[in-house]
């Protein structure tokens, strides 16, 4: 059996490939949209969105389900399926995944990112109840009260900085004894009075049992182990986009997130990436979807001028 066609395919579910998902089906584009896991993406996994704008506050999985919702109501095709490879096939594409194969005109890779976990007890079931990848989002969920930041590079120090406008007290917990930080970082973050350090140490446990109470930390050059108690844990060390599937197909940074100009456009024809997967994105949900609305336009612009209508 020839594999299924379709004008746009979607990778990842997300808020990214959901807006894209909205504009492609609302242009009437048989538009397929392919998600491993669960649709909504990162989101998904966030008890409180509230810098949507126009929805001072929703539940991150309802989120995404009223972004599902309202695509598929413009004839949305969704499939559980991870991508596995895109290959050019002539002037179309070819999607592998692991439920099979489709053709299609255009492809637009809204694979997100995941961030990198401390892989101790504690941190899964606790995520969205204190502990966060997020300081941006959910740093106001803990006014006036102390809070962990792990990581020493610029994204730790950056919103452990904006964490203080919130929180009484940031702990920065670093596993080596100086940061890795920007100077100018370093110097704001040192002159901070809520901000305090704790050197050569790693945290070993997240404690709690509905929501954060503390961490145990154990110190490398001592060894000393300890218990701190604090309200939430900001996990900042690193992230990595899922794009393995696109390595030597695309260009990408050093961190493999994918190039693209401000349409979204990767350097191949046909071939977009929005999201969280792009270099230099501002990783939110308002820009993700953003980035979704821009590639599906895109891609729209490049269906209309490259090939006739139900090519
Ligand atoms: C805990 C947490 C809380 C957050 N809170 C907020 C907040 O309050 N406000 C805010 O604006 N932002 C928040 N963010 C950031 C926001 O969620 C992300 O910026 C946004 O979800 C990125 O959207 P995306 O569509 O680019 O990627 P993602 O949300 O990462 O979605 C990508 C999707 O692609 C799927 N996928 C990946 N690879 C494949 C493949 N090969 N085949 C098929 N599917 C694939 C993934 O399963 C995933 O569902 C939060 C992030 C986290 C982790």
């Amino acid at each position: 059996m020839p594999p299924q066609a379709y004008d746009i395919v979607i990778v990842g579910g997300g808020p990214a490939g959901l807006a894209a998902g909205l504009y492609a089906a609302r242009g009437r584009r048989k538009t397929l949209l392919l998600e491993r896991g669960v649709t909504g993406g990162q989101i998904a996994l966030t008890e409180l969105v509230e810098n949507y704008p126009g929805v001072p506050s929703v539940n991150g999985f309802d989120l995404a389900q009223a972004m599902l919702k309202q695509a598929e109501s413009y004839g949305l095709e969704t499939q559980s399926a991870a991508v596995t490879a895109l290959e050019r096939k002539g002037k179309r594409w070819l999607v592998r995944t692991t439920e099979g194969e489709y053709v299609t005109n255009a492809v637009i890779v809204t694979a997100g990112a995941d961030y990198n976990r401390l892989g101790v007890p504690g941190e899964e079931r606790l995520i969205g109840r204190g502990v966060s990848y997020c300081a941006t989002c959910d740093a106001a969920f803990f006014k006036g009260q102390h809070v962990a930041v792990v990581g020493g590079g610029d994204a730790a120090i950056d919103e452990g900085l904006f964490t203080t406008r919130y929180a009484d007290r940031v702990t920065a917990i670093h596993r080596r004894d100086r940061l890795r930080a920007g100077a100018i970082l370093q110097e704001r973050a040192f002159a901070n009075p809520k901000m305090e350090f704790v050197w050569n140490t790693v945290v070993t446990e997240i404690l709690g049992d509905e929501t954060v109470t503390g961490v145990r930390l154990h110190n490398r050059q001592t060894g000393e182990d300890s218990a701190m108690d604090v309200a939430a844990v900001f996990i900042f060390i690193g992230q990595h986009p899922n794009t393995d599937f696109l390595r030597g197909l695309v260009s990408m940074d050093e961190g493999g997130h994918v190039l693209v100009n401000e349409w979204m456009e990767t350097e191949l024809p046909g071939l977009y990436a929005a999201g969280d997967a792009r270099q230099n994105a501002a990783r939110q949900v308002v820009t993700s979807a953003g980035d979704g609305a821009t590639a599906a336009i895109a891609a729209e612009r490049y269906l209309s001028s490259n090939f006739a209508a139900y090519e």
